[in-house]
């Protein structure tokens, strides 16, 4: 199947006389005839459904879609984007051992790696995606256990050049995780260019309605965990009467590990209505990811010549300086650009508050034009020193532009404009 078809069809075939649609099995548990059984599940949890904790159908159903669009051997679906994040770190990291980041990510995602990983004894060492390979290596000790960074990194909307932090992270044993939430699986496959791991905030683009917050993790099943590095994926699991996940699962050891251990431990498993709302709107990402990015380069067009307009930044414009990852790795750049406007802070703030169209609110990636003071807001925890790491200016207004006629969308920016 293509894209497309697999939007629709993956992850679920219904047999003679059973629903067309996903059903929503919003149960917690699953009946079984002998207690022989259900101990027998306890030994093998793949086996068969038991607690709605860590496996349902209607979850898994989104699971095995969003698994099959990506190129992964499996997903397991969170409760939001913060919460794949951290198990896909977790499920390799543990206190003692450090990780590198990309300095260009998500806010959530620096105070995660910055702050609550540092309490729980994992170090984050932060690289700049401009520097050698030589200073990136240098950032590489016994103790690394991944490589982490963004497709189109929020909000600096820099491109993550996959295969050379691929082959980076391979050439020190570790794997490379990468959160594609802005580009989704129709834009960019990071398997296709070396990813091992791809993470997702389903709460953007990949619902798009703002109907519920979500995340997944997906293995590619590409990565060799058997290097040495990784005992906790080879070596005898206590807490599962000494299984070796490598040995009993093979290409999909991450994964089910994942899900057998983090996800029975910490229980952030989504419920099966929303998992059904996230289908909906994965029924029609490939449709809808066209449209944003058509309205976008409208808009980034316009922006581009505007006299209260400092700079502007959008992987899709020629003049940006990330043109060419973006030719290289994206079919397209999302509806997210990010702009810096004249006067600073004052005057981005000032902008926002005339926009009648475009909602003011802390989201982004949604079905209608919305927009979001980074410096603020979101970004609000983070040091001086941070913000300037993760690419953000006070000035800058992170606008996402959604599905409404673009004519709409400009009237609005333009009358917002001329109050700034
Ligand atoms: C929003 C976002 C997250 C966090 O996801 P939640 O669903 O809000 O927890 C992580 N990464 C990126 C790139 C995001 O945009």
């Amino acid at each position: 199947m293509r894209d497309e078809t697999k939007c629709l069809h993956a992850g679920y075939t219904p047999k003679n006389t059973e629903p067309r649609v996903v059903p929503i099995v919003q149960s917690t548990t699953y009946v079984y005839d002998s207690t022989e059984e259900v101990a027998s599940v306890f030994d093998e949890p793949t086996k068969s459904l038991i607690y709605s904790r860590f496996a349902n159908p209607t979850v898994m159903a989104v699971e095995q879609k969003i698994a099959e669009l990506e190129g992964g051997v499996g997903a397991m679906c969170t409760t939001s984007g913060q919460a794949a994040s951290l198990l896909s770190v977790l499920n390799i990291a543990q206190a003692g051992d450090s990780i590198i980041s990309l300095g260009e990510i998500y806010g959530g995602t620096v105070n995660l790696f910055a702050f609550t990983f540092k309490k729980l004894g994992i170090e984050c060492i932060f690289v700049d995606k401009n520097a050698s390979d030589e200073e990136i290596s240098k950032a590489f000790k016994p103790n690394t256990k991944a490589v982490f960074g963004e497709t189109i990194a929020n909000p600096a909307l820099s491109v993550l050049d996959i295969e050379r932090f691929a082959r980076l992270a391979h050439e020190h044993g570790v794997p490379l995780i990468v959160d594609n939430t802005f580009a989704t699986p129709i834009f960019c496959k990071p398997i296709e260019f070396g990813a091992d791991i791809v993470i997702h905030s389903t709460t953007k683009y990949m619902d798009g309605h703002a109907v519920q917050v979500g995340g997944v993790i997906v293995d590619s099943g590409n990565f060799d965990w058997t290097n040495g590095n990784f005992p906790e994926l080879t070596e005898p699991d206590e807490s599962y009467h000494g299984i070796s996940y490598t040995e009993t699962y093979g290409k999909a050891a991450y994964i089910i590990k994942a899900r057998m251990q983090l996800m029975r431990d910490f229980g952030v498993y989504p419920a099966a209505h929303s998992a059904f709302l996230l289908n909906l709107g994965l029924e029609t990402l490939h449709v809808r990811m066209k449209q944003y990015h058509e309205n976008a380069m409208i808009v980034a067009k316009y922006l581009q010549n505007h006299e209260k307009i400092e700079s502007i930044t959008y992987p899709g414009l020629e003049t940006d300086e990330n043109y060419a990852l973006a030719q290289k790795y994206l079919k397209g750049c999302s509806g997210v650009i990010s702009f810096v406007i004249k006067g600073g802070k004052e005057n981005a703030m000032r902008f926002m508050d005339s926009l009648k169209l475009a909602s003011n609110e802390v989201h982004v990636a949604d079905i209608r034009t919305c927009v979001l003071h980074p410096a603020s807001e979101t970004h609000r925890q983070l040091t001086e020193e941070q913000l300037a790491a993760a690419g953000i200016n006070g000035g800058m207004v992170r606008f996402s532009v959604g599905l409404e006629n673009v004519e709409d969308i400009l009237e609005d920016i333009e009358q917002a404009l001329q109050q700034a």
